[in-house]
């Protein structure tokens, strides 16, 4: 029998299950920990709540979850309630998919005045992520400036550019749906350092903001290199592009709202007086590499909301190899040390869509068979977890607990939204009903 602790339970986590589940059959025990009490990581805390087609996929997870092989430790905090070398201890194989929950810092003067946040929190507290219900972002502000041209920056933009209607459906949290119902913005500026011909926007999404019912995306078409230039890209990136080019044909008509796409322009400072006030831009070119620098012509964007979209980076964790550049930890084709392994955003970085990760956990789940020191029955697995987590005297939640959670959500779900989360660690804890 081989035991083997998957760290995370977002899609990196259960594809990687999903994996081990076939690599090796009845022969492997895997016990999927997450620090939260509810499963699925990036599904329910990081994907737009307008984008339930893509969430959905936590059905397919939630099969690997429910057979006799795998269970779902939540609300365990790896190193603090447990450590990476008791779990060494306890287990053949362990496997971080904590993904990249933490912001790469906007580094700029200003940077650290209120309004200015960064998409992990923003994102966190309109999906109801406990450690950002309380951010209260500055919404009483008729312009925001969105930095960053990759989907992150779509989703944040087109949130932020919603009527309270065009949530019906989705399962934003009630604290955002209120605030965002409130906000006074009508501006939302999309700044992106280089050209059109670089943004990291997929299609389906982009074009996505051509619909929206109360706000109209604006483009200069002079930041465009010449038509025939696009038939030069790849397909996905081409079809973007075509997308902000119909965007110039566009008609504010009777709609309120703006969303100006800034290229060519890098934030160099914010200013205010307390709290964001406008953003300092910097006009930049490309250069042979495509790399955007500087032109040294600056103007402003005011603005009461900054939100940084430019990327995220894995938490590291004490004692384990990591590669701060780059954000996440350090490993060669997913193996960090001896019977230590990463998967998903935490071995490649942040990049790629939900599906990238399953060939990364069947990877993987191929390396821990090849070797050869693992499955040797001599690990005490799952009761030794237990034993240590009991005698810490650890809460740990069960698939079947969050069952439970997740009737209480849809039980008291508005009318048209799938459910309505629990934000409070408590309020999930409660709502297992024992
Ligand atoms: P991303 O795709 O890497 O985009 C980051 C953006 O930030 C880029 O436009 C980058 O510009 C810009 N940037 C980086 N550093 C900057 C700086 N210092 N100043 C100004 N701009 C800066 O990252 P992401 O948007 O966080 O998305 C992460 C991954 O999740 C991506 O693979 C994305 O496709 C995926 N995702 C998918 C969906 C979906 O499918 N619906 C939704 C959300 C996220 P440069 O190109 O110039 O570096």
């Amino acid at each position: 029998m081989r035991h083997v602790a998957i760290i995370g339970s977002g899609p990196a986590g259960y594809y990687t299950a999903e994996a081990l589940q076939k690599q090796f059959g009845e022969d492997v025990r895997v016990d999927v920990i997450d620090r939260m009490p509810v499963p699925f990581g990036l599904i329910r805390f990081g994907v737009a709540p307008d984008h339930q087609s893509i969430k959905a996929v936590s059905r397919r997870y939630e099969k690997v979850a429910l057979s006799d092989n795998v269970r779902f430790a939540g609300n365990v905090l790896v190193g603090s309630d447990v450590s990476i070398p008791e779990l060494l201890g306890l287990y053949d194989a362990v496997i971080l998919a904590t993904g990249a929950p933490d912001d790469r810092p906007l580094d700029l003067p200003g940077s650290g005045l209120p309004g200015v946040i960064g998409s992990a929190a923003f994102v966190g507290w309109y999906n109801g992520h406990p450690e950002f219900a309380d951010l209260d972002p500055p919404l009483a502000t008729p312009a925001a400036a969105v930095i960053g041209n990759g989907n992150v920056a779509l989703d944040v933009t087109r949130i932020l550019a919603k009527t309270p209607a065009e949530f019906v459906g989705s399962d934003i949290v009630a604290h955002a749906f209120a605030a965002l119902g409130n906000a006074a913005i009508r501006t939302v500026h999309v700044l992106g350092r280089r050209g059109p011909h670089q943004i990291a926007m997929t299609p389906k999404e982009l074009g996505e903001l051509g619909h929206l019912e109360d706000a109209v995306p604006r483009v200069e078409l002079d930041d465009f290199p010449p038509e025939l230039d696009d038939a030069l890209l790849e397909p996905g990136l081409r079809k973007s592009v075509s997308h902000l080019r119909d965007f110039a044909r566009l008609e504010q008509g009777a709609k309120t709202r703006t969303i100006t796409f800034d290229f060519f322009a890098r934030p160099v400072a914010i200013e205010g007086e307390g709290k964001v006030e406008r953003l300092i831009v910097e006009k930049t070119r490309l250069d042979e590499r495509n790399a955007a620098v500087g032109t040294g012509e600056t103007y402003a964007v005011d603005c009461g909301l900054v939100v940084s979209c430019i990327g995220y980076k894995t938490p590291p964790i004490e004692g384990v190899p990591y590669e701060a550049d780059r954000g996440r930890f350090a490993n060669s084709d997913g193996m960090i040390g001896e019977g230590l392994y990463c998967v998903g955003w935490a071995r490649r970085g942040p990049t790629g869509t939900i599906g990238t990760n399953r060939p990364d956990g069947y990877e993987v789940a191929e390396k821990i068979a090849a070797d050869l020191r693992i499955g040797q029955g001599r690990k005490a697995g799952r009761p030794g977890l237990d034993r240590l987590l009991e005698s810490r005297g650890v809460d740990v939640v069960t698939f079947r607990d969050w069952q439970r959670i997740e009737a209480a959500e849809a039980a008291r779900a508005r009318e048209g939204s799938p459910r309505e989360k629990f934000v409070a660690i408590a309020e999930m804890l409660g709502a297992r009903g024992r």
